[in-house]
């Protein structure tokens, strides 16, 4: 199964797909761990990356690309993966659909963990988090606004967009996640 999983920055999204990663036997690929990971080893890519992410901004499209279809290619991508961090914008999700028909492999599923962003607001205050740290919170939301949620409708007009809503406790998204994957595998 091949799945996107979308959500705003603080919603849970890391800790589910790697739940669900294990449930499907398929790998989580996180671009922001593939990039890091990158950074650390200090390659080619890592290093044209490492300024990008530092500063908080998005990695040029060439750079996520390479990175991730070196990835898929993988043997162990062959039944399916699930992606997480991307496609983040609406021209990173066409060049997944290229990536998509290239290798005959069509997108089984994108999901969106739905949470608020009062609710994420709510959530970060209660750890308390401090003003600069808020400040960050705030302005990765406000690309998820403007960049990532206009992907919902350009999955929903694809008919595989589906909706889990990410309040309550993990274990309860988690079945909410379950009850929609088991729903399209049959
Ligand atoms: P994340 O772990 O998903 O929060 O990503 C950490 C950082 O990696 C982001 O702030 C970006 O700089 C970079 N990054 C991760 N995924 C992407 C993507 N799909 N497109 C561009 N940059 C990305």
């Amino acid at each position: 199964m091949r799945i996107v999983f979308i959500g705003p920055p603080g919603a849970g999204k890391g800790t589910q797909a790697a739940r669900l990663s294990e449930k499907l036997s398929i790998p989580h690929l996180s671009t922001g761990d593939l990039l890091r990971e990158a950074c650390q080893r200090k390659t080619e890519i890592g290093v044209q990356a490492a300024d990008y992410m530092q500063a908080g901004r998005l990695v040029p499209d060439d750079l996520v690309q390479q990175i991730l279809v070196g990835r898929i290619a993988q043997d162990d991508c062959h039944n399916g993966y699930l992606l997480d961090g991307f496609p983040r914008t609406e021209p990173q999700a066409e060049m997944l659909d290229r990536i998509l028909l290239q290798r005959q492999t069509p997108l089984d599923l994108a999901l969106e963990l739905k949470v608020p962003e009062e609710e994420i607001m709510t959530r970060l205050d209660s750890r308390g988090r401090h003003d600069d740290q808020r400040e960050v919170i705030h302005r990765r939301l406000e690309q998820y606004a403007s960049l990532t949620r206009p992907l919902l409708d350009y999955y929903r007009s694809r008919d595989v967009l589906h909706s889990a809503d990410g309040i309550g406790n993990a274990d309860e998204v988690f079945q909410r996640i379950e009850a929609i994957v088991d729903q399209i595998a049959d």
